[in-house]
C-alpha cells in the first residue's frame, strides 16, 4: 500500500509506520527519526482506517512532547486530535472518570502536590529529613511495592530508616491519605491500574476507547508504568513503542531499559524495526556522541550515519574557572547569534538544577533572553522565594552602613557581611546547613538552590565588596522581574537540565560543567550503574546538537564555603582530549594560553590586554555615583565582569563599546554617552 505521506520517511522509518497492526517496537539511535516515524505511523493508521483520532493513545514523558505530537499531527492534516498525554495525565483522567462507580466508599479525591505535607510530622518525631521520607515511597510506589513488600523489595538498598519501621511510615502514610481523601501521583498509575484489574466492565469500556497505543522514549518506563500499558492493552497488541537503551536516564524513577530490550520476547510476532540514518546531527557531532558512549557500552555502539552536511568540530573548553566558563559561554552564544543562529534554536544544558542561577545571572548581565525550561527559573523557585521573603525581612532592619559613625580612631564596620547575612537567614530560617547535604532527590533539589544562592550573594559582594543585604535583596528582586519579562521561550535561550533536554533537538547546544562530581555527579561515587547512567546522560546532551556543540568545564569553582577547589575534567572526555597538565591541546580553545588547574588571579584573564587599574578606579567611581543617582545597585549598571573589560579594552566609540560583553543596548542607551566621557578621561 502506498501513501505520499510516508514519502517524508526513508525506507526504514517507512517499513515501522507501514506495519499498521500488531506489536512494534522501533530501536534506534538518537536522532534517527523514532519520534518522526511514531508521528507518521499514527497519521497513516487513521488514514488507512485502523483507528479513528480519539481512538489513538499516545504516551510521552512531558507534556511538552504531547503537545508537540498533536501538533505535529495536526500538522499533518488530521482533522480531529489524538490523545497524546504522559502517562499520569492520561492516567489522571480514567481515574477522575470512573472514580465513583470504582469506589463508591471513597470520596472523589483531591491531589496532594506534595507529600511531605504528610510525612513533616512523622519525620520530626523520628528526626530524619521529611523529604527523604518522600523520595523513598516513590521509590517503592515505582517499583509497585506496597508496606508489606517493601522490605523483601529493598534488595540491598539502604532506606532512610531500618526496613521494617520505613513500612511502617509508608503504610501509615497511605491510611492518612485515604482517610483524608487525597490521592499522590503515583496513585494517578497504580491506582487506574488496580481499577483496570479489579471491574472488568470499566476495563472493557476504557480499551473500547482506545485501540492503538504508542510510546514514546520507551526506555524509560518504570515498572508501574508498564503494568498500566499491560492493563490498557488487555489482550490486545495493537502497540508501537520506541526508544533507545543508550538514552536510559531516569533508573532512579525505577526505569529499565528491560521493556524496550524485551519487548519481542513478550509480544511474540512483534516487528522489530532499526534506524541507522541520523537526520539531527553533523557527522562531528555524532562522532564526539559515540566517543562518549563507547566505554560504557558492553557491544558496539549503535550505528549512526549522519545524512546532513558537514559542520564545525565540537569545541572542548578547558576553562580557568566558573566565571571563564560563563564568558565563554557568553561569547559563543554571542557569536552564534551574530552568524544569524536564532536564540531559540541555542540551549545551555547542565546536570542539575541549581546550576542555572549563574548562568541566569550571567546571560541577564549580557542582555541575551533566556527561558528555564520545566520552570520559571532560579528565583521563582518555591524555596528561593520563600529565602527572598526572610531576607527581605532581614534586611528591613537599618543596614549597618547608614548607622551612626563610627567613633574616631575605629575601622568602620567590615562591609563583607552581606552574604555571611545570607547565610544567617538561610541556616536559622530554612535550616539550611552548608555541610549537611540530604540524599533524597528533592530534598538535595532545595538544598543545592539554596546554596546556589548564597554562591550568587558571594559573587555580589565580591564584585562589589560594599553590597549590603538590601543591595542584595534588590539585586535578586530585579533577577526575579527579569526571568519573568522573558516569556517568549522562542525567542529565548533554553536552560535546561539534562534529563529535561531528552527529545528535544537545537541547533546549537552548550554542556557545562563536564566534570568530576557534576557529571558524573558526586553521589553516583564509583557505582557502576550509576556511572553508566551519568556516561548516558553526557550521550543525551552532546546528540542533542544539530551543528554547534560545545563541551567546557572549569578547572576551579568556588565550594560551599567560597573557597576555590580545584576541579577535574570529567573521565568521560577521557582520550577526547590532550592530558598535558599545562599545556594542553585545545579544540576550539581561545588563545594558547595553557589551562592548567590555575588558582583564579583576579586580572589574569587570557591573552587579554593588561588592565588600566587608574582607568578601573575612574569607571567604579562613576558607577557608584550613578547607581546612587539612579537609586540602584551598582550591580545594576554593570557587573565587575564588565568593569574588568572596559578597563582593559579602553573602548573609545559607541560601535566599540557594544563589542564589550555585559554592555546591551539597554545599557549602551542608558550609559553608554557618560561612559565614553569617563573612558575618554
Ligand atoms: P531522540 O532519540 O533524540 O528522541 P529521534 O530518534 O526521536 O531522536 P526525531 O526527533 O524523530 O529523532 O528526528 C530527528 C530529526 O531528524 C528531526 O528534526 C526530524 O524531523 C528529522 N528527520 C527524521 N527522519 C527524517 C527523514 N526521513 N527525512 C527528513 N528529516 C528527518
Ligand atoms: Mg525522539
Amino acid at each position: 500500500m502506498t501513501s505520499p505521506l510516508l514519502d517524508e520517511l526513508n525506507a526504514e522509518q517507512r517499513a515501522a509506520a507501514e506495519a499498521v497492526r500488531g506489536p512494534v517496537c522501533i530501536l534506534a539511535g538518537a536522532g534517527s527519526g523514532k519520534t518522526r516515524t511514531i508521528t507518521y505511523r499514527i497519521a497513516h493508521q487513521v488514514g488507512e482506517g485502523v483507528a479513528a483520532p480519539d481512538e489513538v493513545l499516545a504516551v510521552t514523558f512531558t507534556d511538552r512532547a504531547a503537545r508537540e505530537l498533536r501538533a505535529r499531527l495536526h500538522g499533518l492534516g488530521l482533522e480531529r486530535p489524538v490523545r497524546a498525554a504522559t502517562f499520569h495525565a492520561a492516567a489522571w483522567a480514567q481515574l477522575r472518570y470512573f472514580w465513583d462507580r470504582a469506589f463508591p466508599d471513597r470520596p472523589r479525591p483531591e491531589v496532594l502536590a506534595s507529600k511531605l505535607s504528610l510525612l513533616v510530622p512523622v519525620a520530626k518525631r523520628l528526626r530524619v529529613e521529611g523529604r527523604d521520607l518522600a523520595a523513598e515511597i516513590e521509590w517503592a510506589k515505582a517499583r509497585r511495592l506496597t508496606p508489606a513488600t517493601y522490605a523483601e523489595g529493598l534488595a540491598g538498598r539502604v532506606p532512610p530508616l531500618p526496613a521494617a519501621q520505613m513500612a511502617e511510615v509508608y503504610a501509615g502514610y497511605e491510611r492518612e491519605k485515604v482517610e483524608r481523601g487525597l490521592v499522590d501521583y503515583d496513585d494517578m498509575i497504580t491506582l487506574t491500574t488496580t481499577m483496570l484489574g479489579q471491574d472488568p466492565a470499566i476495563a472493557e469500556e476504557v480499551r473500547e476507547r482506545y485501540r492503538v497505543f504508542t510510546v514514546d522514549e520507551f526506555q524509560d518506563v518504570n515498572p508501574a508504568q508498564h503494568a498500566l500499558l499491560e492493563a490498557w492493552l488487555g489482550e490486545r497488541d495493537d502497540l508501537c513503542v520506541v526508544g533507545d537503551d543508550d538514552q536510559t536516564i531516569y533508573s532512579f524513577t525505577g526505569a529499565s531499559a528491560r521493556f524496550l530490550l524485551s519487548f519481542a520476547e513478550r509480544h511474540p510476532g512483534a516487528r522489530t524495526v532499526t534506524l541507522t540514518e541520523n537526520y539531527r546531527s553533523t557527522a562531528q557531532v555524532l562522532r564526539l556522541a559515540s566517543s562518549v558512549l563507547a566505554p560504557g557500552r558492553a557491544g558496539p555502539p549503535k550505528r549512526l550515519r549522519a545524512t546532513v552536511a558537514d559542520g564545525p568540530e565540537p569545541v572542548l573548553a578547558a576553562c580557568e574557572d566558573d566565571d571563564d566558563e560563563l564568558a565563554r559561554l557568553v561569547a559563543g552564544i554571542r557569536r552564534l547569534l551574530a552568524e544569524g543562529v536564532p536564540a531559540g534554536e541555542i540551549a545551555v544544558a547542565y546536570r542539575i538544577n541549581s546550576q542555572s542561577e549563574p548562568v541566569e545571572a550571567a546571560l541577564s548581565a549580557a542582555e541575551i533572553p533566556y527561558a528555564v525550561r520545566g520552570d520559571e527559573g532560579f528565583f521563582a523557585r518555591p524555596e528561593i522565594r520563600q529565602a527572598l521573603a526572610l531576607l527581605r525581612e532581614a534586611a528591613g532592619a537599618p543596614p549597618r552602613r547608614d548607622g551612626p559613625p563610627p567613633p574616631e580612631g575605629t575601622t568602620p564596620a567590615a562591609p563583607r557581611q552581606a552574604d555571611r547575612e545570607v547565610e544567617r537567614v538561610l541556616r536559622e530560617g530554612l535550616s539550611w546547613h552548608p555541610r549537611r547535604e540530604p540524599s533524597g532527590g528533592v530534598a538535595r533539589d532545595r538544598w543545592r538552590n539554596l546554596g546556589a544562592l548564597l554562591d550568587a550573594a558571594a559573587r555580589e559582594v565580591r564584585a562589589e565588596p560594599a553590597t549590603t543585604l538590601a543591595d542584595l535583596v534588590a539585586i535578586f528582586e530585579r533577577r526575579a522581574a527579569d526571568g519573568q519579562a522573558t516569556a517568549d521561550p522562542d525567542g529565548a535561550v533554553t536552560l535546561l537540565t539534562l534529563h529535561k533536554a531528552k527529545g528535544l533537538e537545537f541547533d546549537a547546544v552548550f554542556l557545562l560543567a563536564v566534570e568530576e562530581g557534576l557529571l558524573p555527579i558526586s553521589h553516583a561515587k564509583d557505582d557502576d550503574e550509576a556511572i553508566a547512567e551519568e556516561r548516558r546522560l553526557l550521550y543525551v546532551g552532546v546528540t542533542r546538537a544539530r551543528r554547534h556543540l560545545q563541551l567546557s568545564w572549569a578547572a576551579a569553582r568556588p565550594s560551599r564555603s567560597g573557597r576555590m577547589t580545584n576541579r577535574r575534567r570529567s573521565r568521560f572526555l577521557d582520550g577526547l582530549v590532550d592530558d598535558a597538565p599545562a599545556r594542553g591541546r585545545k579544540r576550539g580553545g581561545r588563545g594558547g594560553a595553557s589551562r592548567g588547574a590555575s588558582p583564579r588571579l583576579p586580572g589574569a584573564a587570557n591573552g587579554a590586554p593588561p588592565r588600566d587599574e587608574a582607568l578601573a578606579d575612574a569607571l567604579r567611581d562613576w558607577r557608584r555615583e550613578r547607581a546612587t543617582r539612579d537609586g540602584v545597585p551598582a550591580y545594576v549598571v554593570f557587573p565587575d565582569r564588565t568593569l574588568d573589560e572596559l578597563s582593559r579594552h579602553r573602548p573609545t566609540s559607541a560601535a566599540e563599546l557594544a563589542a564589550i560583553p555585559g554592555l546591551g543596548p539597554t545599557r549602551l542607551e542608558r550609559y553608554g554617552a557618560e561612559l565614553l566621557e569617563v573612558l575618554a578621561g
